[in-house]
């Protein structure tokens, strides 16, 4: 059941969205050669507690921190720990949310740990590009395939591969709500967008192939070919009056 949000709840939503914003945006500045992703996802969990919020990737099905923390051909679902050690040239995925008042925010962007390749440089630049070629067909009239094919006709034009295993999906009182957001498909099928929607739009794009593997933790997702991965995530809230994009730091 597609559940849809009233204005008030769309006002306490963006402030969940809105620390989530700021917690994903804290992790990227402190993104340095020599951190361990133990020390980024503290960084994330204090600031989203002292604003009173719940970091709600938490023991979700029992993941054991704030954020995922996915390094190069990892896509999502990394899970922090000290022995991780980020170095010059990597790119850091983070997916992470934050639920205030009973409403949850989610996000995720990829970031540079100092110089990286071009090739990797151009993967993040297409995969940000597509997060938003997709939001823009976010709205009222268009259909679930509307953004789905935009996101995998743009990455797919520039020699990517857009991950079809894992999906964008709805988010309001829970994280994970329908519909489901794949990106990929086809203009005009799917589930007719109306006002109230909350989405959590997620391209993940690899430069090879689209396949993915699970690591033997359970939860870390890699590409199967080893090529890099990156990923990015905003909660768009579609309404009357154009879509608002609410993980706004
Ligand atoms: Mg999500």
């Amino acid at each position: 059941m597609i559940v849809l949000k009233t204005a008030r709840e769309l006002g306490i939503m963006k402030q969940a969205c809105a620390i989530s914003a700021r917690a994903l945006k804290l992790i990227g500045e402190a993104v340095e050669p020599g951190v361990s992703t133990a020390e980024l996802d503290r960084v994330a969990e204090a600031y989203i507690r002292s604003e009173g919020a719940v970091p709600n990737f938490k023991d979700y099905n029992g993941f054991p921190a704030t954020a995922c923390i996915s390094i190069n051909d990892q896509v999502i679902h990394g899970i922090p720990n000290k022995k991780t050690i980020i170095n010059q040239g990597d790119i850091v995925s983070v997916d992470l949310g934050a639920m205030f008042e009973g409403y949850n925010g989610d996000n995720a962007a990829t970031y540079a740990c100092g110089d990286i390749s071009p090739e990797a440089q151009r993967l993040i630049d297409t995969t940000r590009e597509s997060l938003y070629e997709g939001i823009k067909k976010a709205c009222v009239g268009n259909r679930i395939g509307d953004i789905s094919e935009a996101v995998q006709r743009y990455v797919e034009a520039r020699g990517y591969s857009v991950v079809r295993d894992y999906v964008g999906h709805g988010v309001g009182t829970s994280l994970h709500e329908a519909p489901e957001v794949p990106n990929y498909g086809v203009s005009g099928r799917g589930i007719r967008l109306v006002a109230g929607m909350t989405l959590a739009i997620e391209p993940m794009v690899n430069i090879g192939k689209h396949n993915v593997k699970v690591m033997p933790d359970g939860w870390t997702v890699l590409t199967a070919d080893g090529s890099l991965s990156a990923h990015f995530e905003h909660t768009v809230a579609i309404t009357s009056s154009g879509t608002q994009i609410m993980t706004i730091a």
